[in-house]
C-alpha cells in the first residue's frame, strides 16, 4: 500500500513481483522508496540463496522493513495445483497456476553422473502461456497462444525447484547428494524468441552472481526458428547454449507440419545461425523431432545431412522420437531410428537420440498443456503421486488428451 503525497489517501498498487526483477533493477526499486543499497543484496540473497518462499523467512531483514515489503511487493510466484512424479522417480511435473489463475506446467529431470561425475538436476521451464506457433505434433501448439509469462514467472518455475531440492535432496545412484538445479532448458510450454525480452530478462536474473548464479552455459533456449530472435540474441552479451527445431530437412516438408517455415524458410535459419556461432563461439543443436512414416526414411537423413554439411563444425543434431499427443504421430521403430543415425554419420554428421524421460506423466517435450485443468475439476489442494504408486498413469490419462 502506497499513500499519495498530496493527500495521504490509500491507493491500491498491484505488488511488485521481486523475481522480475534484475539487482540493479531491485536497488532502484528500493532506492525509489528510500531504502539503502546495501537491503538488495540482503533481498537477494533471501530470495536465491536462503531460497526464502516469503519476506517473513528473511530474518536477516529488520521486522518494519519485512512487513513493507509484504505490503509492496511479492516473492511468492505461481501456486501448485498438481504435482506428478514418473514411476522411475528422476522425472516430476508441476501444474503451476497463475496470478490470474492460466495454467502453465514445469518440469524437473534428475540424471545420475555422466563421464563428468556430476548428476545433474535440469528444470525445463515454459516461457509462454499456450504456442502460437501451432506445429502439429506438439500439444501446445495445439492449445493456441494465451499470453506471455512475465520475468517473474519465468523465474519462480526454477525456483519451485530449487526449493524442493534444497528442502528434500536427491539421491543419486552412485550416492551423491543433489540439492540444487544445475541446468535450465527453455523448451517447456511457448515460444521463448516471441517473448524475448521477458525471457531474457529472467536469463540474466538466472544467471547474475546475485541471482541464482547459474553459469549461461548450463542454459538452453530452444526455438522454432524465429531469425530476427537469434539475430538479437546473438548480439547479447550470453553464451547460452542454442537450440533450433528444426525437424525437416526441406522447406516442403517442414511446411507439413511447422507452419513458421513459410516466413522464415530453413535457409533463413541455418544462415541465422551461422552468425550465432560466429558471434558467441558456441554450438547450436538442431533438434529433429522423427515421426514414423514421415520425416523417418533414410532419404531423409541423407536430405538433412546434405542440408548441414555447411555447418558441420558447427552443431550436431539432437532427434527426438516423438511423444505421444493427441495429433496422432508415431515414434519410428529402434531399427527406422539406427538406419537414420547411420546415414547421418555417413555424412559426416553428428548426432544423439535423446533418451525421453516421464513419458507416464506426460512430462516430455512437446506434451505439455493444460486442457485438463480447463476440462477436469482441480483437486483443492495439490496431490504428489508417488513413485511407484501405479497411481500416476490413472492420473495421467487426463492430462494427455480429455477428449
Ligand atoms: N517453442 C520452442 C521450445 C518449446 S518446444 C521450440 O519449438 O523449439 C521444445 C521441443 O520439443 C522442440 O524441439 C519441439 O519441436 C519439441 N516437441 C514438440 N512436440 C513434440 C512431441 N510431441 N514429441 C517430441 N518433441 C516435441
Ligand atoms: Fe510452439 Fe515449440 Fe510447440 Fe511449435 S514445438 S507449437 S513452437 S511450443
Amino acid at each position: 500500500m502506497l499513500s499519495t503525497p498530496a493527500t495521504g489517501a490509500a491507493i491500491d498498487v498491484a505488488p511488485t513481483d521481486l523475481l522480475g526483477l534484475e539487482p540493479g533493477d531491485l536497488r532502484a526499486w528500493l532506492a525509489a522508496r528510500g531504502e539503502q543499497p546495501f537491503r538488495a543484496r540482503q533481498i537477494l540473497d533471501g530470495i536465491y540463496r536462503q531460497l526464502a518462499a516469503d519476506f517473513e523467512a528473511m530474518t536477516n531483514l529488520p521486522r518494519p522493513l519485512r512487513a513493507r515489503l509484504a505490503a509492496d511487493a511479492t516473492i511468492a510466484g505461481p501456486t501448485l495445483r498438481r504435482e506428478l512424479a514418473a514411476r522411475d522417480g528422476r522425472t516430476r511435473k508441476v501444474l503451476l497456476a497463475l496470478a490470474d489463475g492460466r495454467l502453465i506446467e514445469a518440469v524437473l529431470m534428475l540424471y545420475p553422473a555422466g563421464p563428468d561425475g556430476r548428476a545433474r538436476a535440469s528444470v525445463c521451464i515454459s516461457t509462454q502461456a499456450g504456442c502460437a506457433y501451432g506445429c502439429t505434433f506438439c500439444a501446445t501448439g495445439q492449445m493456441g497462444f494465451d499470453r506471455h509469462l512475465t520475468a517473474g514467472e519465468i523465474v519462480a518455475q526454477v525456483l519451485y525447484f530449487a526449493r524442493e531440492l534444497r528442502a528434500q535432496p536427491w539421491t543419486a545412484p552412485d550416492g551423491q547428494a543433489l540439492d540444487h538445479v544445475t541446468n535450465v532448458v527453455l523448451m517447456g510450454m511457448g515460444e521463448p524468441l516471441h517473448n524475448y525480452d521477458n525471457v531474457l530478462r529472467a536469463v540474466r536474473i538466472l544467471n547474475a552472481p546475485e541471482g541464482l548464479g547459474l553459469g549461461a552455459r548450463h542454459i538452453t533456449l530452444s526455438t522454432v526458428g524465429l531469425v530476427p530472435g537469434i539475430l538479437r540474441l546473438a548480439g547479447e552479451p550470453l553464451q547460452i547454449n542454442l537450440a533450433i527445431s528444426l525437424h525437416a530437412p526441406t522447406d516442403a516438408m517442414r511446411l507439413r507440419t511447422m507452419p513458421v517455415t513459410r516466413k522464415y524458410p530453413i535457409a533463413a535459419v541455418l544462415e541465422a545461425c551461422q552468425t550465432y556461432v560466429a558471434r558467441t563461439n558456441r554450438q547450436v543443436t538442431f533438434e529433429y523431432v522423427l515421426l514414423a512414416g514421415e520425416n523417418d526414411a533414410p532419404e531423409h537423413a541423407r536430405a538433412l545431412a546434405a542440408l548441414l554439411a555447411p555447418l558441420r563444425q558447427l552443431g550436431h543434431v539432437n532427434l527426438i522420437p516423438v511423444n505421444a499427443t493427441a495429433a496422432g504421430y508415431r515414434p519410428p521403430s529402434g531399427e527406422a531410428i539406427r538406419r537414420f543415425r547411420d546415414e547421418l554419420r555417413r555424412g559426416g554428421i553428428g548426432n544423439s537420440v535423446r533418451a525421453e524421460r516421464g513419458d507416464d506423466i506426460a512430462a516430455a517435450c512437446g506434451q505439455l498443456h493444460t486442457r485438463e485443468g480447463r476440462t477436469v475439476p482441480l483437486p483443492d489442494s495439490p496431490r504428489r503421486i508417488a513413485d511407484a504408486s501405479g497411481a500416476a498413469l490413472d492420473l495421467v490419462v487426463p492430462m494427455v488428451d480429455p477428449e
